[in-house]
């Protein structure tokens, strides 16, 4: 399967303000445009972006593939449609460049709904007073089972490239394409923040969703201890360290990735590697910890959120962890993803006191942020 979203981004739509069309203002310090294509990266495996020829110049620092945009939005969507025929793509997820603050939840349930429909599309319940009037009312409207169309509105693509095709034209969405050629469209759960910038005032409330997504900073922290029992080294984040023992454990019991992973699951409050990798079950015995770090790693991603940085204690008397530190670091960032200088590993002793003074354990703890993606 093969995902692409195309971004719309082809208006003159200046009513926002300003001698730039929106989609070319500045929101939060940079395009509009630019928000929007980020939403996508990561999350679909092709994104192509629909331009009006005369900004063909101003888009090319982009490095994705430009569609010069048609006399029509809906000429625009078919020159996209056209261009990603015949490469492979099963699921197209056509998105307003003027929405630039797409969730991760938005265009994973869209695509999600995809297994089961043609078409699927967010969508809100229309909650006001629908009126009909000019100057003073002169009517009302029901809302019942009225909603408020978002996009990314998501399609087979197949299926929506030979409706456009066929489409004579004049429909007000992808939406209305699909349903004349007979397709089924499911409506998932839309976002109040995936709101359409028009108007100036939208600009300034979208600064603010934006303000509040940066506060948005989770943290966690993570504890473990592994018994000492014989063997030839230790796994400590990553690495095998020579020692003249081993750790316990069911898994490779490399207690500082442990802590680390559980930090990452606490920061979520999505429970604790236990609850995701039960004990119990015989397949994660001997298991390299680096699947639970890995899975925890997509989870922060799944649910939206990158990790700001980390923090790793070791407390064991021996081995030295000093000239493993640099290795262990560099181990970790591979596995998450992430640069090496998001992530710390240090050392302490316990002084010889307690279990870890006696050498009959290492226990290790972590503390993790992440930040909104
Ligand atoms: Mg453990």
């Amino acid at each position: 399967m093969t995902t692409a979203a195309i971004i719309v981004a082809a208006g003159r739509g200046t009513r926002a303000g300003g001698d730039l069309p929106k989609q070319w203002q500045l929101l939060a310090g940079k395009p509009v445009l630019d928000h929007t294509i980020d939403a996508f990266f990561g999350r679909v495996d092709r994104v192509c972006v629909v331009i009006h020829p005369d900004d063909l110049p101003r888009a090319a620092r982009f490095g994705l593939p430009l569609v010069a945009g048609g006399a029509t939005r809906a000429e625009s969507v078919r020159n996209a449609l056209d261009s990603l025929a015949g490469t492979g793509v099963t699921k197209v997820l056509i998105h307003d460049g003027a929405r630039p603050l797409v969730t991760p939840r938005v265009i994973g349930d869209v695509l999600a709904a995809l297994d089961h429909s043609v078409g699927a599309a967010p969508a809100l319940p229309v909650t006001d007073a629908l009126w009909r009037g000019g100057a003073s009312v002169t009517g009302t409207a029901p809302r019942d089972g009225l909603w408020r169309a978002q996009t990314p509105q998501g399609f087979r693509f197949d299926a929506i490239l030979a409706a456009h095709r066929a489409h004579p034209g004049g429909a007000a969405d992808d939406v209305e394409v699909a349903r004349a050629a007979g397709h089924d469209v499911r409506i998932v759960p839309g976002d109040e923040d995936n709101l359409k910038l028009t108007f100036a005032a939208d600009f300034a409330r979208a600064e603010r969703i934006l303000k509040d997504r940066k506060m948005d900073i989770r943290l966690g922290n993570g504890y473990d201890v592994h018994a000492f029992t014989e063997g030839d080294g230790v796994w400590l984040c990553g690495v095998k360290v020579p020692h003249g023992r081993a750790l316990l454990g069911h898994s490779d019991a490399d207690v500082g990735m442990h802590a680390l992973t559980d930090a990452i699951y606490g920061a979520l409050a999505e429970g604790d590697i236990g609850v995701h990798f039960p004990p119990s079950d015989p397949q994660w015995k001997g298991a390299a910890s680096e699947i639970f770090l890995r899975h925890a790693m997509q989870r922060v991603a799944a649910r939206g959120y990158v990790l700001a940085n980390c923090d790793v204690t070791l407390v064991c008397e021996r081995p030295k962890i000093g000239p493993h530190q640099a290795a262990m670091r560099q181990a970790l960032a591979a596995i998450m993803g992430v640069e090496m200088d998001r992530i710390s590993v240090k050392a302490t002793t316990s002084e010889r006191l307690g279990f870890t003074g006696r050498e009959e354990g290492i226990a290790a703890l972590a503390t993790c942020a992440l930040v909104r993606a």
